[in-house]
């Protein structure tokens, strides 16, 4: 039997055997358990990822007697949502991502690591990294999701993907360096690859990307070269389904086609992709496109967490978890966010976006307060934040519930959001200084090629 330090660790026992009659049997017969050494301490809760879920996780246990380890894989969070503006040149990486400790400096209940997880050991509760092995008490795995090449990851590397501040500023290389490319050239073809730009995937992400390509091309660039004129680039964006956006409304995806064409964006659906290489890509239709740069906006995969608790998992990758995000078989492991296949009230899906990863985040945090103090929480519930996409800088379309817009309306509700969500008020007002600033002249700010040779025009 466990040693019982006080009375009220006794009481608190008890109460949590009697709370242990039902589903929540297990999981209090686990705490107990681990009762004995956390008499002398606090339970540790390891956090894997400080993406939205992770940190969110965090945040709401800090006034739960716990000691938290946050671990991740970077020593910075970043603003997904505002990534393709650092790939187009119109943010500098450290105006959307925050060092993870400088967030939590102030919860003293937090500890920050940056190491990459390579394994869980489920039932010995041992998380392993690269650095190290870290017990815990209680498990919260937030890894997202990476970029999905369905089946052809030898594509990656000449269509990278966008998921990191690395992934941006490479992006960011690659569209900058093809100007100068297509500018040294003698070689009129060679010009017509350079200056052309695929994008590979018609949702969001994609949408942003040709926009914000297409604005750098027409409008940015547009008098800085002297043996080019960069309003002549082809922007293409490439969506294997009938229709953009299509998370959204016909009558939004329909505006959004129409907003990027009037933009200069070639926009081709029902195309989809059959192959990627150096110098361009394959459609299934058998049409060739030669091209300077691509980018991949086509679809993503749940982070290894699966492989690593060997899980149940849905055709994305993602952990199929119970209703109260815990992992079958242990209810003292979480998965949440990109990485969790979780259901609405309505049994659909829940989407990947960075509010429902907070909502799970927030939820887990709650539940492992309830367990600690002997209580149990409902299911959890996903509560529809709605969807917007911005088109390009004066352009964007907005479903929330009774809320729809559209147009240069659109894009204010998308910009007042976007600034409200970013940490600090000085990121807050630099970022708002510079749409303001890119607004009205045009001109993007974080326009350096950096940390490679000069361009080559083979
Ligand atoms: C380009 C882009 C644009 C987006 N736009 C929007 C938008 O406009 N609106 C919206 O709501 N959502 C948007 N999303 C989706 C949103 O960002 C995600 O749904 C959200 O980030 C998921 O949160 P998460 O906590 O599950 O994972 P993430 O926020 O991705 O965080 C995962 C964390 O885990 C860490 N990690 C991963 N593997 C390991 C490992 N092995 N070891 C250690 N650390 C690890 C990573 O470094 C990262 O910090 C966008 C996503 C992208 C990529």
């Amino acid at each position: 039997m466990q040693r019982i330090a006080s009375e009220r660790e006794a009481a608190t026992v008890v109460r949590r055997r009697n709370v242990c009659a039902d589903a929540s049997r297990r999981h209090t017969l686990s705490l107990i358990t681990k009762a004995a050494p956390m008499a002398q301490r606090r339970p540790e809760v390891v956090i894997i990822g400080a993406g939205f879920g992770g940190l969110e996780a965090a945040k709401t246990l800090r006034r739960v007697p716990v000691d938290i380890t946050i671990i991740d894989r970077h020593n910075y969070h970043c603003f997904q949502p505002l990534l393709y503006q650092v790939a187009t040149a119109a943010l500098s990486p450290a105006e959307i991502a925050w060092p993870i400790r400088f967030i939590l400096r102030q919860q003293n209940n937090v500890t920050v690591l940056m190491a990459e997880v390579t394994g869980i050991d489920a039932p010995g509760r041992v998380v392993t990294t690269q650095a190290g092995r870290f017990s815990f008490d209680f498990l919260v795995i937030a890894t997202g999701a990476t970029d999905s090449y369905f089946g052809h990851d030898d594509w990656a590397v000449f269509a990278p993907g966008l998921k990191s501040i690395e992934d941006g500023t490479r992006i960011r290389r690659r569209i900058l360096s093809a100007f100068e490319q297509a500018e040294l050239t003698e070689d009129e073809n060679k010009r017509r690859r350079f200056l052309t730009f695929v994008i590979v995937g018609g949702g969001p992400t994609g949408v942003e990307m040709a926009g914000a390509i297409a604005e750098i091309a027409r409008q940015t660039l547009a008098r800085d070269f002297r043996r080019i004129d960069p309003r002549t680039s082809r922007i293409i964006l490439i969506e294997a389904g009938p229709r953009l956006l299509p998370t959204f409304s016909v009558k939004h995806s329909n505006y959004a086609r129409e907003a990027l064409t009037a933009m200069g964006v070639d926009v081709m659906t029902s195309s989809p992709v059959t192959r990627c290489d150096a110098h361009g890509v394959d459609l299934a239709d058998g049409r060739r496109i030669d091209a300077g740069t691509i980018i991949w906006a086509a679809g993503i995969v749940a982070s290894r967490a699966s492989d690593w608790l060997s899980a149940e998992h849905d055709r994305a990758g993602r952990v199929i978890v119970r209703p109260d995000l815990s992992l079958p078989g242990y209810d003292y492991i979480f998965v949440i966010g990109d990485t969790a296949a979780v259901q609405d009230a309505q049994g659909r899906p829940v989407p990947g976006l960075a509010p429902a990863a907070k909502q799970m985040g927030h939820y887990v945090a709650k539940l492992i307060a309830a367990h600690i103090a002997g209580r149990t929480l409902p299911p959890f519930r996903y509560r529809n934040q709605g969807a917007l996409a911005t088109i390009g800088r004066r352009a964007a379309v907005v479903e929330l519930g009774p809320i729809q817009l559209k147009g240069f309306l659109g894009w204010l509700f998308w910009s007042a959001v976007h600034i409200y969500f970013l940490i600090g008020l000085r990121n807050r007002f630099i970022v708002a200084v510079n749409w303001l600033w890119n607004y009205i002249t045009f001109k993007r700010g974080a326009r350096l090629i950096t940390e490679v040779p000069p361009p080559r025009v083979d």
